[in-house]
């Protein structure tokens, strides 16, 4: 069997002022043929997993086109077009094939197309016919009816932190197998609850995302119940269908699959006053730095995430670091290529006065003037070591550890989360032996920071993916939704949730 294989994924976060043109994608990730195989060739990562369960079915896998972006504004029109046309083209030359399993991200949003994964997937049954179609997605999709109707099986990742896209890709294609040889009939039913949790929320390692999984891993045991995706959605998007999505495969049996999916939407429902996120003020984080006798604590910038289309070079939380004089921490990351430059070309050793950060948008904080020490200067390269994406490499552009006051503030060329502990180790610095660690990031980070922290403080700073939806101004997601809607909940005001 011949299956065809494609990703173009993005994460729009439509307030970002990052146009998202075919650049982005090229800073990113842009690959094209036998180039996919040989990036992700042996990595725990979605098109790995492919990889590899086509090799283990004796399938040929054909690759098209790989694209990703960091997330950030809408995707051009240009890049969009030229992207999809890459992708199509590669199905039709890709013939005679027997299927088509792709990965995307589904919370894209383009120029001319708010549901990116919906037109794509269309596009390619018109190209496919009656052959099947499948599709992962990321645990951040904003599922609609038009992706749900325009393949035969969806499969959502599980996790966030996404550490289980290799195995969706294995399960991908052991789905396409049924599909190919007639044993699986798929009959879906789609849910959307009027709930659109912020990021922090949507953790599954703890209540309440993880009850909600763990009922869905048991659905999945019932016979006759094939997978059940639930993806908590991205509310930055911006259109009718943001949110929290379910979306349950049966085999032949519609009942079934009404019956699950109508559950699980009401047990979501049901949780979503424990949806609400409740962040630490910055000070009184420092402070409990200050007193801590052990470290690494580990101290989320959560209004800065990256990974959700925010600058990455907010300076709210490391202005208060220095203020306050704590010394013995790291940040992870600030990106900021000017300054990269600057400490290049003063080299290792030297001094430089540093306006630093604060540059895309004013919403994170102001640029510091600083001065900094040139401690380390890399090419930004390593190889994941998981849990995420392991095997994988991260390019974080040039990079620069400079020491500010008493803490190592790791300079990037482009903007990423800090997912794994090697970004430290490939600098010479060392996590667990620092009192404290700021990282960049919602949630992706507590994969690899968990196990070393001490403990983990989310904290109430300003930016793109702060908790504090109702502040946005969202303009196409449909109403009444959750959590900006209160008083269709007979809630009055967010604050006073938060003093309970
Ligand atoms: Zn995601």
């Amino acid at each position: 069997m011949r299956i065809v294989t494609g990703t173009i994924s993005h994460e729009t976060n439509v307030l970002s002022t990052i146009r998202t043109d075919i650049e982005q994608f090229e800073r990113r990730l842009l690959l094209r043929g036998e180039e996919v195989f040989d990036h992700f060739g042996g990595t725990k990562t979605p098109v790995g997993g492919l990889m590899d369960s086509c090799a283990n079915h004796g399938f040929e896998l054909v690759p098209t086109v790989f694209a990703s972006a960091t997330p950030s504004g809408k995707i051009t029109k240009e890049a969009f077009d030229a992207l999809l046309g890459e992708v199509l083209d590669g199905i039709r030359e890709a013939e005679p094939f027997d299927g088509v399993a792709l990965h995307l991200h589904g919370a894209g949003v383009s120029e001319g197309h708010d549901d990116i994964e919906g037109h794509i997937l269309s596009e390619v049954r018109k190209l496919v016919g009656e052959r099947p179609v499948v599709s992962t997605f990321d645990f951040h999709a904003n599922h609609t009816t038009l992706m749900v109707e325009s393949v035969d099986v969806l499969i959502g990742y599980d996790t966030y932190p996404h550490v289980d896209g290799y195995e969706r890709g294995l399960e991908a294609i052991d789905v396409m197998e049924r599909l190919l040889d007639g044993s699986l009939r798929p009959t879906k039913a789609f849910r959307q609850p009027p709930m659109m949790p912020a990021l922090q929320a949507q953790f599954t390692g703890r209540y309440p995302m993880k009850a909600l999984m763990e009922r869905a891993f048991e659905m999945e045991e019932i016979g006759g119940v094939e997978t059940v995706t639930v993806a908590a959605g991205f509310p930055w998007s911006d259109f009718e269908d943001v949110g929290l999505s379910i979306i349950v495969t049966t085999n032949d049996d519609q009942g079934l699959a009404d019956r699950c999916a109508d559950e699980l939407s009401g047990l979501a429902w049901g949780l979503r006053r424990d949806f609400l996120v409740k962040p630490m003020p910055v000070r009184e984080a420092l402070e409990k730095v200050k007193a801590a006798e052990e470290g690494p604590i580990v101290l989320a910038d959560i209004g800065d995430n990256p990974g959700g289309g925010a600058p990455c070079d907010g300076t709210v939380v490391l202005k208060a670091v220095i203020e306050a004089g704590l010394e013995g921490g790291v940040f992870a990351v600030m990106a900021d290529p000017g300054v990269v430059e600057q400490a290049a070309s003063a080299g290792v050793g030297n001094e430089v006065i540093l306006d630093l950060g604060g540059k895309i948008d004013a919403l994170h904080g102001a640029p510091l003037i600083v001065t900094g020490d040139v401690r380390l200067l890399s090419d930004g390269r390593f190889i994941n070591k998981g849990p995420m994406g392991t095997g994988a490499e991260t390019d974080m552009g040039r990079t620069a550890v400079l020491r500010i006051g008493g803490v190592d503030v790791i300079v990037t060329e482009k903007r990423l989360q800090p997912t794994d502990l090697e970004l430290y180790r490939s600098l010479g610095v060392e996590p667990t032996e620092k009192r404290f660690i700021v990282v960049k990031s919602s949630v992706h980070y507590r994969a690899a920071h968990e196990p070393i922290a001490k403990e983990v403080i989310e904290l109430d700073t300003p930016g793109l993916t702060s908790p504090r939806l109702a502040g946005f101004g969202f303009k196409k997601i449909r109403r009444p939704i959750f959590p900006l809607d209160l008083e269709m909940l007979g809630i009055t005001e967010l604050k006073s949730m938060e003093e309970e």
